[in-house]
């Protein structure tokens, strides 16, 4: 059979690689010059880096399996580096059970409260917090200090104005699924993308990169026509990796009651300025920035997670944001975002002088971080659509666990399972 598939992440790349291992014909259509989605990187030197910070987590079983499958294993790190957070103008550890115990801006029974509660979310299952909201939920078992000053930040960092309205379930994957080591692939994940592109040509597939599908029609033969700038083309099954979002605009065919029901939802965009630096400005992975009055949620250095070494001697730090898709930040030159965000790192490192600072990248994705809310759940598509032969299959479909390369790579499988099985 013969499949076209919209999308080279993660979830369109397996799903190629499972098809054509299993002897179906695939061609994968992506966007971008370059395979891998929202984990892809840039090169920096000899290594790679993602355009948004990236690690995995010891539970994330289906990427690790698949690092080990493309002969990637002997990168995998797994530090411990150190989360931190900055509240009050001071920087405090903040990612055990011990360092909650310990966390200075809480009084003693705060910190019995929240660790309790904290405990809680990782034994117990998700299905009985079904329904409920994250910040009701946090306000009322872990109290309005804790809430004010560990959670609401990073609420309001990651789903603005939205953030009040965020499912318990969406929380309770960000506590339940975490561990503190945290996996990388040494020389970056864009390792994955590009082997699993060889291994699809290997095995008689096709990887477009840098075409962008623009349409997609059944014709008068049953099958499904793909339209790209670079011509048309038809397929016995489409995938499509897109947000459902996305998916109804390039299908003018699905019909209305499908529209109703899945072209739905918010998604917040990710923007994260890169600085690289002659020296290291924090002794830490992942700050987030909790005090109000910063231009960005979390800042990840990542040379205190891998060696300063791989980049050339380069101490690259992430600023990052989730922000709604209008946002003035994703139309703004890289120049005025490091103009604006530049002064702000002195509050964290009142050493810190811009010309530490030798260059500089800017990155933007849309529909990166879906808003789950409550009733989204109810608005998560099937695989199958109404058109006969074409599947969606998108990180939007991910829930309740937060999105992750893991669960891109798990969806992928289940889908292939589905459509080769008998
Ligand atoms: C800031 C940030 C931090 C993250 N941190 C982590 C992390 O630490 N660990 C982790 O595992 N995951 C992390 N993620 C999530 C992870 O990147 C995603 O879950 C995963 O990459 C999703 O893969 P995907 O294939 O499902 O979707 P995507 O990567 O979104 O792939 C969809 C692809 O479709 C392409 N496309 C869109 N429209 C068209 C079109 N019309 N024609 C052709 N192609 C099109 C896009 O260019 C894209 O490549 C992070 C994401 C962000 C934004």
């Amino acid at each position: 059979m013969e499949y076209g598939i919209l999308g080279g992440g993660a979830l369109g790349l397996v799903a190629a690689l499972r098809l054509a291992e299993r002897g179906e014909r695939v061609t994968v259509y992506e966007r971008e010059p370059i395979a891998g989605g929202l984990a892809a990187g840039f090169q920096i030197g000899d290594a790679w880096l993602e355009k948004f910070y990236h690690h995995i987590f010891r539970t994330d079983q289906g990427i690790v399996r698949l690092i080990g499958e493309l002969g990637l294993a002997d990168r995998l790190r797994w530090p411990r580096p150190r989360t931190v957070t900055f509240w009050g103008g001071q920087i405090y550890q903040l990612d055990s059970p011990l360092t909650v115990l310990q966390f200075p801006p809480l009084t003693i029974p705060q910190r019995l409260r929240m660790a309790a509660a904290l405990a809680f979310l990782k034994v117990s299952p998700a299905a009985p917090l079904e329904g409920m909201l994250a910040t009701a939920w946090l306000r009322r078992w872990m109290g309005e200090a804790p809430y004010r000053i560990v959670w609401e930040p990073l609420l309001r960092g990651k789903f603005g104005a939205t953030r009040d309205e965020i499912a318990l379930p969406w929380f309770w994957a960000r506590v339940h699924d975490r561990t503190t080591e945290l996996g990388y692939l040494r020389g970056g994940f864009q390792a994955v993308y590009n082997r699993l592109v060889e291994r699809i040509e290997s095995l008689g597939g096709m990887v477009q990169l840098g075409v962008a599908v623009n349409d997609v029609h059944t014709t008068a033969d049953g099958k499904l026509s793909v339209v790209t700038e670079a011509g048309e083309r038809s397929f016995d099954r489409v995938i499509s990796t897109l947000p459902p979002r996305l998916l109804c605009r390039l299908v003018p065919e699905l019909p209305a009651d499908y529209r109703a029901q899945y072209d739905w939802g918010r998604a917040y965009g990710a923007h994260c300025l890169i600085l690289a630096l002659d020296r290291p400005l924090t002794d830490s992975y992942w700050m987030n920035v909790n005090d109000p009055g910063f231009p960005f949620l979390a800042l990840v250095e990542h040379t205190n997670y891998m060696p300063v070494g791989d980049y050339g001697g380069r101490h690259l730090l992430y600023l990052g944001n989730y922000r709604p898709m209008d946002d003035p930040l994703f139309k703004q030159s890289k120049d005025a975002v490091v103009a604006e965000f530049l002064p702000h790192l002195a509050r964290l490192n009142p050493a810190f002088s811009p010309d530490w600072v030798t260059e500089s990248w800017a990155f933007s994705a849309p529909f990166a971080q879906p808003i789950v809310t409550t009733d989204y759940k109810e608005h998560i598509p099937p695989f199958d659509t109404p058109i006969p032969g074409l599947y969606e299959a998108s990180m939007f479909q991910v829930y309740p666990h937060d999105r992750g390369q893991n669960y891109s790579v798990l969806l992928a499988e289940e889908l292939v399972a589905k459509l080769t099985q008998g």
